[in-house]
């Protein structure tokens, strides 16, 4: 297995779990960017957004890797906002080819991004 984070959701890999289901692994980012910054990778290997379609597998486990940011997001505190990021691709710095939102927060954040 070459992916780095199948690494991590199998253990073979350390990080620190902060919500984890059957279809759902969260884990703090190594190097944040944030006071709050959380990745929520879905446990199937999905490279990145772009092989999302709108069938109802992908549909309910994309749905649901939001619903765990906000509850992530709710159990940390992050009552003044947050934001949840997907780069997708070499033109947004996608770095690791394993789908996975970012959940930043306890900060202002600027907006646009950069
Ligand atoms: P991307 O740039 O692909 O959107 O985000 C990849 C994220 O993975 C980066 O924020 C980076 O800090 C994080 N990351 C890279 N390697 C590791 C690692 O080994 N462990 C953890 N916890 N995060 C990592
Ligand atoms: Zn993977």
């Amino acid at each position: 297995m070459s992916c780095l984070f199948c690494k991590i959701i199998e253990g073979e890999s350390p990080s620190t779990a902060v919500y984890q289901d059957e279809l759902v692994y969260a884990f703090a980012d190594i190097n944040p960017k944030a006071p709050v910054h959380v990745l929520i990778v879905p446990r199937e290997h999905i490279g990145s957004l772009s092989e999302a379609d709108t069938g109802v597998a992908k549909r309910a486990l994309l749905g649901h890797l939001l619903c765990v940011a906000a509850k992530i997001a709710r159990e940390k505190g992050l009552a003044n906002g947050y934001r949840v990021v997907v780069n997708t691709g070499p033109d947004a710095g996608q770095s690791v080819d394993h789908l996975h939102l970012h959940l930043l927060g306890g900060r202002g954040l600027s907006w646009p991004p950069g």
